[in-house]
C-alpha cells in the first residue's frame, strides 16, 4: 500500500528536480583509510580529491597518538567544555595552536572546536554580539565557504547585522562601501585560500582596509593551515602579518589530518566567545583523544616531516603548471594544492569526472551551489603522498580525456 502525504511527495518532487538538473549528489563508500590509493564502491582508484594535503590522515605516528590518547583519556569527553568536558589535552592543544599564531596576533589565545563549520558559526555570530542589535556590519567575500555564509546569515537574523558581499579581486568597491558605513562594529570575512579555486585572498590589502576603517578581519584558513608558511603555521606566517584585529580560523581535518578546528584571536575576543558563543557552549567537547593526537600532528606540521611534505607539494604544483597543457580546457593560476579545471556546465563536469573514474581516478565534479552556476569543475587536489610520477600519469590521462570529451561533444 502506498501511503503518500504532502511532505513526502514534496521530497520526491524536489529530488526528481535535482536529478533533472544533474545536481543530485551521490555518496560513495570507501572501505579503506584516507590515502591516495583507495577502494571506492569496491574498486581501487587513485584519489586526487581529498583535503589531506600533507598525507597525515593515515600516518602511523598519528594513528598511535590517537590510540594513546584513548588509553589516557577514554573514548568520549562526556559533556560540553563549560560543564565538565574540558580536558588537559584540549587545554594543551589550545596553547600550542595559540603559539603557532603568536607572532601574528598579539596576546593570541585559541579555542578548539569539533568542526570548522561550528567554529565559523561561533566566531561570526559571537563577535557580532559585541554590539547591540543593528550595530554590526559584515563584509563577506562572494566566494566564501558555505559555513562562513551561514554564519553571516545567522548573525544577520539574530542580531540585525547588515551584510555586504565583496569581490576579493576588486577591493575598491569594498573600500567604497566601508566609507559609507557608520555602524560601530565592522567585520570583514574571507577565506584565506578559496576552497574551490585555490587562489589566496589578498590579506595584506584586506588588513590595510580593516585598519583604515577600524574593522575586524576574520580569515578562514582551512586550506592554508599546515600548508602555507615555512613552518606550516598558515597564511599569516606566509604573508608576515601581525595585528590584533585579525581573527584567525584554522581547521584540523584537512592538512592536520584528523578532525576539528580552532579560532585564534586576541585573548579578549576568545574570552567573549567562551561566554557567548552558543555553538561552543551548547555542544559536547570533542573526545580528548583527538586533541591528544592533534598535538602530535602540530609537532609534525612544524617539524622536519611537515617541511619535507610541503616541499613535495611545491614540486607537484610546479610540475602541474609546467606540464599540464590543455588544448581547450582552462587551468587557473592557483599556487596551492587546489587546482580546479573549470568546465562550465554540470553535464561537462560530470562527463569528465566519469571518464576519469573509468581511467581509475577519483576526482568528483563540483557543481552549484558549491560553486557559482555555470562554473562546474573538476577540483583536483594534491597530497604530499602523491609522487611526481603519480601526477605525471594523471596529466597524461587528463590530456587524453580532454580529447575524448571534445570528440564526443562535436
Ligand atoms: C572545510 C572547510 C570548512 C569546514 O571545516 P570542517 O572542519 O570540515 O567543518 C570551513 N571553511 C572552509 C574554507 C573549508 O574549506
Amino acid at each position: 500500500m502506498t501511503h503518500s502525504f504532502n511532505a513526502l511527495s514534496m521530497a520526491e518532487k524536489q529530488i526528481a528536480d535535482l536529478d533533472m538538473q544533474l545536481l543530485r549528489r551521490k555518496l560513495r563508500i570507501t572501505d579503506t583509510a584516507c590515502d591516495i590509493k583507495t577502494t571506492v564502491n569496491g574498486r581501487e582508484l587513485t584519489a586526487f580529491c581529498s583535503n589531506d594535503y600533507l598525507g597525515f590522515a593515515n600516518h602511523p605516528g598519528l594513528i598511535s597518538a590517537l590510540s594513546e590518547g584513548a588509553h589516557l583519556y577514554g573514548a568520549g569527553s562526556g559533556a560540553s567544555h563549560l560543564i565538565s568536558g574540558h580536558n588537559i589535552a584540549h587545554e594543551s592543544l589550545e596553547k600550542k595552536l595559540a603559539a603557532f599564531q603568536s607572532h601574528h596576533i598579539p596576546k593570541a589565545r585559541a579555542l578548539f572546536f569539533s568542526t570548522g563549520y561550528l567554529a565559523n558559526l561561533t566566531a561570526i555570530t559571537g563577535l557580532v554580539r559585541l554590539g547591540q542589535a543593528g550595530e554590526a556590519s559584515i563584509y563577506s567575500a562572494k566566494l566564501n565557504h558555505a559555513s562562513l555564509i551561514d554564519g553571516v546569515r545567522l548573525a544577520s537574523a539574530q542580531n540585525k547585522a547588515s551584510i555586504t558581499l565583496f569581490d576579493h579581486q576588486q577591493l575598491d568597491s569594498l573600500r567604497a562601501d566601508l566609507q559609507k558605513d557608520s555602524r560601530p562594529l565592522k567585520i570583514i570575512v574571507t577565506d584565506g585560500v578559496f576552497s574551490m579555486d585555490g587562489d589566496i585572498a589578498p590579506v595584506p590589502a584586506l588588513l590595510k582596509i580593516a585598519e583604515e576603517f577600524d574593522a575586524l578581519l576574520l580569515i578562514d584558513d582551512a586550506h592554508g593551515f599546515g600548508v602555507l608558511g615555512e613552518q606550516g603555521h598558515g597564511i599569516l606566517e606566509q604573508e608576515k602579518l601581525n595585528s590584533d584585529r585579525i581573527v584567525y580560523i584554522g581547521t584540523l581535518g584537512k592538512a592536520a589530518g584528523i578532525s576539528g578546528a580552532f579560532i585564534c584571536a586576541q585573548e579578549f575576543f576568545i574570552e567573549w566567545l567562551i561566554q557567548k558563543g552558543r555553538p561552543y557552549i551548547y555542544s559536547t567537547a570533542t573526545p580528548p583523544a583527538i586533541a591528544h593526537a592533534l598535538l602530535k600532528s602540530l609537532e609534525m606540521i612544524e617539524g622536519e616531516e611537515g617541511r619535507r611534505r610541503r616541499a613535495q607539494l611545491a614540486q607537484l604544483i610546479d610540475i602541474w603548471h609546467e606540464e599540464m597543457i590543455f588544448s581547450q580546457w582552462q587551468k587557473t593560476s592557483s599556487c596551492t594544492p587546489i587546482q580546479p579545471v573549470i568546465l562550465g556546465s554540470n553535464a561537462n563536469a560530470l562527463f569528465a569526472s566519469s571518464l576519469l573514474d573509468k581511467a581509475g581516478y577519483w576526482i568528483p565534479a563540483i557543481r552549484p551551489p558549491t560553486v557559482p552556476a555555470g562554473s562546474a569543475r573538476l577540483r583536483i587536489t594534491f597530497s604530499a603522498t602523491h609522487s611526481a610520477d603519480d601526477l605525471r600519469q594523471l596529466i597524461r590521462t587528463l590530456k587524453t580525456i580532454e580529447q575524448e570529451a571534445m570528440t564526443s561533444a562535436s
